[in-house]
């Protein structure tokens, strides 16, 4: 397409080119000012969440204004999927990063000069190169836009010195063009360091609100995260998911666990080659594959709508980081779930990362700042784990909202708690960490005050404490609780190798200090049945799910054709809104949220016909069509739920709780001797045998030790965590003179497998 081509699109406002170029019938809130401000010629800073719609913000100034818009963007993949996007709804756009030969590049410089684009993608490096400034010089640019403008700051989250090429780039401009920066996340430090480095001029401010009403906040504490996650998996087979794992090593594992069981995944972190993170980045964003596995590596600048859910596996470093994460999902606005699965050791991981992060770039002073300020961030990031408060309202406090009532369709509200003053538990425990004098761990302070019989607690002579037994009553799962809640409320603190010692005990010798704890019901959490807000939800029956079935499968068919990520044709929202209404005529389907005349012309056709056929065939149904005006509806789909299966086989190897206690525990214990004490201690042949392999892929799943191959043979080594844990390597001569390592494990390691086995015994209902 070229100018004349462009000219004979039929639109005059901002408003008329939303609906005839991307379908919609209203701007959200906040984008028709940034609009109208960029199309009086003034600067602009938009501060929008993910997904609340910034791209439109400038695609359609950028249509407007006489010369190009350059939108400068740090994402390679980010630009070219835009891009499509863009030449897909009419937009003549571009874009030029490293990826294009010298040749092509030539090439969209030379069509550009012609007037082809206006817009050209571009990344920061390339500004300041001779052929691009040479050509900026020469063409007339209206606007500059920046992507991810909190780049730009050296107190954001990624300062990227690359961005600092605009400034000078934009000076060596002979005009100087409006300058417009959009960014996700910005506190107000950042903001104000975006307008000062950027020289933004007088801007129009906008910041929206941080709320996703569409997405559903749940902080879970599954005994077993794989187990979780294989049932969610299962009810929810059909749907587009990531699950973020804190570690390579967890990416792998999960990986090969969901492999094992026949599901389709794919895995990304920054230890693939970059062929194979292309390869899997594609099959999910394509929708050869649902499911993602991936560290936090993956997703920056990867716009798929219709993910709708993401899961952590793991508690992130920040809720900065978890926003953004969990912000992935849903951004077509229909329901999407963020799931954060949560165990206490995830502090333990989070803090080591914190601490062995690599800063060697940073003076001293930067450091303690920096450290002193991701610090405070994680520890507001356990809070959320631990609140009972409601969840969104958490988050938008965080981000400097001040919503006043709870949501009533988070996780925690839809939860029924009962609260229960556990203030003399409390400081039972707090005396038991005292007698212990600071020197052991979680597993000690509670088997100590419920009375547990174990070999650990005589050797310690914890039988002795004065603590011994005073909590035997309570519930082991609360007395738990009610410790993790302690620490979290920094009455107790945990230090290194999870030791934990006393914090800001004075507080509890105040009267009218309480520890009130909210009694949970794991059980009773309902699988998303919500009371629905005001908005109105428009709900897929089974028979219209299997419309909304076959309109995927046609987008998939044509996105295959074209090689184009399907939700780039229609996102998920589009074609259930279709699967409701059922339009039948162009009127109805232009009537469509996500449906302009460019799309129209394209696939309208196909779409109608599939519908007119599927309602030939379902005389019946066909009479449910929704009639609703679609500036109301929202939809969600609701998929059968399917009963949870049963296995019946002999069980994989796991422990009872009283077969643990038999457990002799020694300084150190190599992989075989470790094993041996289990197959000892297992009273009951309905198991199978413990092997290397089980304790070896539970150390690796916990990040202790990884496995390296050489020369064709397999050698284990500590990860710096099982060192700072005190696993150590010793060196061994074989019968024949070989010399070869091994791995010792120390007493506190040694538990930790045991415990593993036990808490999962407890899953199986052994
Ligand atoms: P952001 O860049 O802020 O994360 P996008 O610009 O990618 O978000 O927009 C998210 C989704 O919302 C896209 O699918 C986009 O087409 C859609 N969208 C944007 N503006 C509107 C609107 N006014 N009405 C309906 N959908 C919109
Ligand atoms: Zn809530």
């Amino acid at each position: 397409m070229n100018q004349s081509e462009v000219e004979k699109i039929n639109y005059h406002t901002p408003e008329e080119a939303l609906k005839v170029l991307f379908g919609y019938d209203a701007f959200r809130p906040g984008q028709k000012n940034v609009i109208d401000s960029i199309l009086a010629g003034r600067d602009v800073l938009a501060v929008m969440p993910t997904g609340a719609g910034k791209s439109v913000c400038y695609q359609i100034p950028a249509m407007f204004l006489p010369g190009i818009t350059l939108v400068i963007s740090p994402l390679i993949s980010l630009m070219q999927d835009q891009v499509k996007t863009l030449n897909e709804v009419g937009i003549p756009a571009a874009f030029i990063n490293s990826s294009l030969s010298e040749s092509a590049f030539m090439e969209t410089l030379k069509r550009a000069r012609q007037g082809f684009y206006k817009m050209i993608y571009v990344a920061p490096e390339r500004l300041v190169t001779e052929g691009f400034l040479h050509f900026a010089k020469d063409v007339s640019i209206s606007m500059i836009t920046v992507d991810e403008a909190h780049c730009i700051s050296q107190w954001g989250q990624d300062f990227r010195p690359s961005y600092m090429k605009i400034v000078e780039f934009v000076r060596q401009l002979p005009q100087r063009p409006i300058i417009s920066a959009f960014t996700a996340t910005a506190t107000e430090h950042v903001r104000e360091d975006i307008v000062c480095t950027l020289g933004l001029n007088n801007p129009f401010c906008l910041v929206t609100g941080f709320d996703r009403e569409n997405l559903f906040f749940q902080v879970e504490k599954p005994k077993n995260k794989d187990q979780y996650i294989l049932d969610y998996l299962s009810e929810h087979a059909k749907e587009s998911g990531i699950i973020y794992c804190a570690t390579r090593k967890n990416v792998d594992n999960l990986y090969e666990l969901l492999k094992s069981k026949g599901i389709l995944v794919a895995k990304y972190h920054a230890g693939l080659s970059a062929s194979e993170r292309k390869k899997m980045q594609d099959d999910f964003v394509f929708d050869y594959i649902n499911v993602i596995v991936a560290t936090n590596a993956f997703g920056m600048g990867i716009d798929k709508s219709n993910v709708r859910f993401v899961i952590h596996y793991n508690m992130p470093q920040s809720m900065e980081n978890y926003y953004q994460e969990a912000g992935r999902a849903g951004r077509d606005g229909a329901d999407a779930k963020c799931i954060l699965l949560f165990s206490p050791q995830d502090i333990a991981i989070n803090r080591f990362l914190l601490e062995h992060k690599e800063t060697s770039e940073l003076d001293m002073e930067d450091l303690e700042t920096i450290k002193e300020r991701d610090l405070k961030r994680l520890q507001a990031m356990e809070r959320y784990c631990y609140t009972t408060e409601c969840l969104r309202n958490y988050i938008l406090r965080y981000f400097g909202e001040n919503p006043q009532k709870p949501c009533e369709d988070c996780g925690n509200c839809l939860r029924e708690f009962e609260t229960r003053d556990m203030t003399n538990e409390a400081k039972q425990i707090i005396n038991c960490v005292f007698e212990a004098k600071g020197r052991y761990g979680r597993t000690i302070i509670i088997d100590t005050v419920l009375g547990a019989k174990t070999a650990r607690l005589e050797e310690i002579g914890a039988m002795h404490f004065r603590t011994y037994g005073v909590l035997a009553k309570t519930n082991k799962n609360l007395v738990k609780r009610l410790l993790d809640q302690l620490i979290a409320e920094k009455y107790l603190v945990v230090g290194a190798y999870q030791v934990i010692s006393l914090g800001e005990i004075q507080r509890l010798k105040n009267d009218d200090a309480h520890v009130l704890v909210k009694i949970t019901d794991e059980d009773k959490m309902p699988e998303k049945t919500p009371k629905k807000k005001a908005n109105k939800t428009v709900t897929l029956t089974s028979s219209g799910y299997k419309l909304f079935e076959k309109l995927r499968a046609l987008r998939l068919e044509l996105a295959r054709e074209e090689n184009m990520p399907p939700y780039i044709i229609f996102n998920d929202k589009t074609l259930m809104e279709m699967a409701a209404k059922m339009p039948t005529s162009h009127t109805e389907l232009l009537n469509i949220s996500g449906v302009g005349e460019r799309k129209y012309e394209k696939y309208g056709e196909k779409f109608l016909g599939l519908i007119k056929e599927w309602m030939k065939e379902n005389p019946d149904l066909a009479e449910h069509k929704v009639a609703v005006s679609e500036s109301d509806v929202v939809l969600s789909e609701k998929l059968p739920e399917k009963p949870r299966k049963r296995k019946s086989r002999k069980m994989d190897f796991v422990l009872t709780e009283a077969e643990a206690l038999e457990f002799q525990y020694a300084d150190f214990y190599n992989i075989s001797s470790i094993r041996d004490e289990l197959n000892r201690i297992c009273k009951n042949d309905d198991r199978k045998k413990a092997t290397f392999r089980i304790i070896t892929t539970f150390l690796i799943s916990e990040d202790l030790i990884f496995e390296q191959e050489n020369e064709g043979r397999l050698f284990k080594v500590q990860t710096e965590k099982g060192l700072a844990l005190g696993i150590k390597t010793i060196e061994k001569v074989s019968e024949r003179g070989n010399a070869y390592t091994q791995l010792l494990y120390p007493e506190n390691v040694q538990k930790m497998i045991v415990n593993h086995l036990v808490e999962l015994g407890k899953t199986m209902e052994i």
